[in-house]
């Protein structure tokens, strides 16, 4: 339950009462892309029903609140998904799903793949586990909401702060992923 002070509502800091609102109604764009994704469907119907919570799909970046990466990603991926976040309007969220997108997880030594989504994107929580079972999601999104609630999650913000690092980052590892030309990159 929140209470607002009559001091408060005279100042004017309505941002407290904002994330309250906002941890209570996200909209969580899924960017499937590892094997994590087929924990999704129990989570979301009626066994585990994350909509009691106030979490519900949405198909598109531009109206979501929170960017879900389901697992490995591959280096092509990145792209895509560095696209969908700064399509997402702030405040925005990122749960990194799984072990893969801490660690790599099982592909670490891959070519593929990055070993580490948070130093291309922020990352706002990890829920481990290969793969991760609905309680664990459920735990994480209900972390998550806490930490939004109390203005605590603040990745968006860090994106713009050090976002010329990010952008190196990006740089860097999307070098990999251009066409080889008569023998030269
Ligand atoms: S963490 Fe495990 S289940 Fe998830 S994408 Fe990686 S290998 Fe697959």
């Amino acid at each position: 339950m929140l209470k607002i002070s009559r001091e408060e509502i005279i100042d004017g800091k309505f941002e407290r009462v904002l994330n309250f609102f906002r941890s209570r109604s996200l909209w969580m764009l899924y960017y499937c892309t590892g094997c994590g994704a087929v924990e999704l469907p129990p989570t979301m119907t009626s066994r585990f029903d994350m909509e009691r919570f106030g979490i519900s799909p949405m198909a598109t970046p531009r109206q979501a609140d929170i960017l879900l990466v389901t697992g490995y990603v591959s280096v092509k991926t990145l792209k895509r998904i560095v696209y969908s976040y700064e399509q997402m309007p702030e405040p925005k969220w990122v749960v990194g799903f799984g072990s893969c997108p801490v660690n790599g997880g099982i592909y670490w030594n891959s070519y593929a793949t990055i070993n580490q989504l948070d130093k291309y994107i922020p990352v706002d929580i990890s829920i481990p586990g290969c793969m991760p079972r609905p309680q664990a999601v459920i735990d994480g999104l209900l972390s998550l909401m806490d930490s939004i609630k109390k203005g605590e999650a603040v990745g968006y913000k860090k994106y713009q702060m050090n976002n010329e690092w990010y952008k190196k980052n990006q740089r860097e590892i999307l070098e990999r992923t251009k066409p080889v030309l008569g023998g030269k990159k």
